[in-house]
This record gives structure tokens, C-alpha cells and sequence, in this order.
């Protein structure tokens, strides 16, 4: 058998996410399996086990991440496939696991057909993607990566009963001695549910992803002036309800200004006093800006900080601006993105290109060496939801597309 018309085992995928999403198991459905558990020990042995099982040399670093590597005919950097086995509270049986598994499952389709690829390969689990219990998330590839100390990420607090992460991973076992930062790969590939709905809506099986979207937070204090809302002519008022009032319907026209992928949404919003008969003397609220383009985005702020400093002298009242979170967007590697589009296309699988809405490992590991995503689809765009669902031929579309695009980077 060559390796052009290898497929991997969709059964035997099926299985492995179906014992790996035991491990946490909701009633209801759904998973609980937060990064640094028990239950995350559980699951951890359980990978490793796999991974042994089928030949990997398994290194664990200091911060919990383990990488089970596949020698190459020649040496040097390895094509690494991974994701995260952590889930949030309320957690699906895909988020992360896939990625993970389909690895492994690529892996044993290579044992089982007697196949030697050039480079090694390597399948990675990284530690505290979710970020549920320790901030920040994407906590384990960023120290993998390097952008983050070890120390710095073993002092971090849990929310709930302010543990550190070294404590949980002594406490797990799971505090290896590989090290961490600058690691050498020749290139990085996840396979992940799409968390989102253009794939369902649009009834496709395969995402190449370009890149991650930037996010821009930014939280808006307005100081009007509370007066009665009977007595107070409309010439002489300071509302501060007014201003978010008009921002929330400036942004849904900045969205469509901006043009491409920008989204833009007003989530938070608190009046002060708050009551039926005064007109509001002070308001906060939110900024949520995203575009996978930095200059648009960027646009994007001008255009909305303009609109609050004309505004402000409008309704003579004091806005100040404090920002929340700010992130560039990631971009792919466009010869993988279209590596990825080639193997969908070789299969017969529909596919377009996306952005991702959500933060994901890959575009930590993007800083280190050329990466990429694959997407399969979401029924719903349904995500971080025991009702998450992506239908299993879509799982096994997903791991034979990762596995074409594998083959071409690893030879
Ligand atoms: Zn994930």
C-alpha cells in the first residue's frame, strides 16, 4: 500500500473518544475534566498508555505537556499534530480531544501500513488550554512555546481554591523534566471542532483555517449628570444612558463598515441609578471588537474612539476608555493552509478557508513554526455545551484530512 491511499481507522477513533470522554463523564452528556484533576490524571494516563502502546517515545516537560514522538528514517525537527484533553466545566466530547486523538489515530494508520515517514512526527497534549481553573488560557503551549516562564505559570492560583499549578501537577504527577521554550518543529498542525456555525450552516465538511481572529476589549465609563426624567428638557441633559444607547447601535454599523469578518458587540452594560424616572448619571459597558485582519481592526478602534470623543462633547459628558484585552491576529501558513485544502479536495471532502473565533494551541505554537488548523464541523455551532456535536463522519473526514496533510509535511 502507498501511502496516497492510506485511511485511517474511523472505528477505531470513534472508540478512543468515546473511552477519553468516560473519563469526566457528565449525566446528561458532556464532560468535566479541568486542567490539573483527577480527572485530567485519569485521562493523561490514559493517553500515555496509547501512546506507548503504539511505539511513541513520551516525554512529559515541567509544566504538564506531553509529546510522544515517532522516529523519522531521517533525524531532526519533527511535523507535531496535538491539541488539549482538558475541558471546561461543562465541557464536550470533541473540544481538544480530537486533535489529540486523531494524532494518535494517524499514528497507528502509519504502524499498521508499515510506513516510515522523512522527518519524525510527534503528537502533542498541551496542559491548561481551557484556562478554566488557571489564567491564562492556552497556558501550556505558551510556555512550551516559550513566551511564558515555568515559574511563572507553576505560581499561578486556582479561582476556586487558590492551589498553584506547580502544586496540582506535583500533586497529579504529572510534573515532568523535559524543558520547555524554543522547541524545535518543522511544523505544527491541529485538528479541532470549529466551535462555530459556517461549516454546518453551510453544509461542509472540512475548515482550512487561515488564521485566529484579534480581539480587542475595551471598557467605556461614562459621566453624565442624574436629573428627573419628567422636569429635565431634552436640550439640557448629560444621559449616560444615551451614550451606550447610541454606541450599541454604532458598533452594529461599524461591523458592517469595516466590511470582511469584524464583529463587534456591546455584552456588558450597567446604568446608574437606574430607575424608571431618572435620566442615568453614569453607565458602563463593554467593547468586544474581532477581525483576523490588524490593520481593519485597528480601524476599527479609531473609528469607535472617534465616535466616543464626538459623542462626548455632544452630550457633555466625561468618557474615559480602559482596555481589556488585546490581541493580534494569528495568521497560518498559507502553504499549509493549502496543503490542507489539497488533501480535503484528494478525498472528495467540501471545504472552504475560515478564520477562528476562538483562541486555540496552534496559534501559540504559530510563533515557533509554520502552523495550521483543520475544522470539521459543529452541529449548530454549538460549543463549551454538553450539547456539543459533530457528527462522526465528520470526526473521521477530519482525521483523514490530517493525515494526507501529515504525510506531505513529514516527507
Ligand atoms: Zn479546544
Amino acid at each position: 500500500m502507498t501511502a496516497r491511499n492510506l485511511n485511517i481507522d474511523g472505528q477505531r477513533l470513534l472508540s478512543r473518544l468515546k473511552a477519553l470522554g468516560e473519563i469526566g463523564a457528565l449525566e446528561g452528556g458532556g464532560v468535566c475534566r479541568l486542567a490539573l484533576s483527577d480527572e485530567d490524571r485519569l485521562a493523561r494516563d490514559l493517553v500515555t498508555s496509547w501512546m506507548r502502546e503504539l511505539g511513541l517515545e513520551v516525554r512529559i516537560d515541567r509544566l504538564g505537556n506531553i509529546v510522544g514522538t515517532r522516529p523519522g528514517v531521517e533525524d531532526g525537527p519533527p511535523v507535531m499534530m496535538g491539541s488539549h484533553i482538558d475541558t471546561v466545566r461543562t465541557g464536550g466530547l470533541y473540544d481538544g480531544s480530537l486533535g489529540v486523538l486523531a494524532g494518535l489515530e494517524v499514528v497507528e494508520t502509519l504502524n499498521d501500513a508499515g510506513i516510515a515517514t522523512r522527518r519524525p512526527i510527534a503528537v502533542a497534549a498541551f496542559t491548561n488550554e481551557e484556562g478554566a481553573r488557571f489564567a491564562p488560557d492556552m497556558m501550556g503551549s505558551l510556555v512550551f512555546e516559550g513566551s511564558m516562564s515555568v515559574e511563572e505559570a507553576h505560581a499561578v492560583t486556582a479561582v476556586d481554591d487558590g492551589t498553584t499549578v506547580g502544586e496540582n501537577l506535583a500533586r497529579i504527577g504529572y510534573e515532568g523534566v523535559a524543558p520547555c521554550g524554543a522547541p524545535a518543529l518543522h511544523a505544527f498542525l491541529e485538528l479541532h471542532i470549529e466551535q462555530g456555525p459556517v461549516l454546518d450552516e453551510e453544509g461542509l465538511v472540512i475548515g482550512a483555517v487561515e488564521g485566529v481572529q484579534g480581539i480587542s476589549w475595551t471598557e467605556v465609563r461614562v459621566a453624565g449628570v442624574s436629573n428627573h426624567a419628567g422636569t429635565t428638557p431634552m436640550r439640557l441633559r448629560h444621559d449616560a444612558g444615551y451614550v451606550a444607547g447610541a454606541t450599541i447601535g454604532f458598533v452594529r454599523e461599524l461591523a458592517s463598515l469595516i466590511g470582511g469578518d469584524q464583529v463587534a458587540t456591546v455584552g456588558r452594560i450597567e446604568l446608574y441609578p437606574n430607575l424608571v424616572n431618572v435620566v442615568p448619571g453614569s453607565c458602563t459597558f463593554t467593547v468586544d471588537l474581532r477581525n483576523s485582519d490588524e490593520e481593519c481592526l485597528r480601524e476599527a478602534e479609531q473609528r469607535l474612539h472617534a465616535f466616543l470623543d464626538d459623542l462626548a462633547t455632544r452630550e457633555g459628558v466625561e468618557i474615559t476608555r480602559h482596555a481589556l484585552a488585546r490581541f493580534v491576529p494569528t495568521r497560518f501558513d498559507e502553504d499549509m493552509v493549502r496543503l490542507i485544502e489539497r488533501s480535503a479536495a484528494a478525498l472528495g471532502h467540501s471545504a472552504r478557508r475560515l478564520s477562528s473565533g476562538a483562541g486555540h494551541d496552534a496559534q501559540i505554537i504559530a510563533r515557533a513554526c509554520p502552523a495550521a488548523m483543520i475544522f470539521v464541523p459543529s452541529h449548530r455551532g454549538i460549543s463549551h455545551n454538553i450539547d456539543e456535536h459533530t457528527e462522526p463522519d465528520h470526526l473521521v473526514a477530519g482525521a483523514n484530512v490530517l493525515l494526507g496533510t501529515l504525510l506531505d509535511l513529514a516527507d
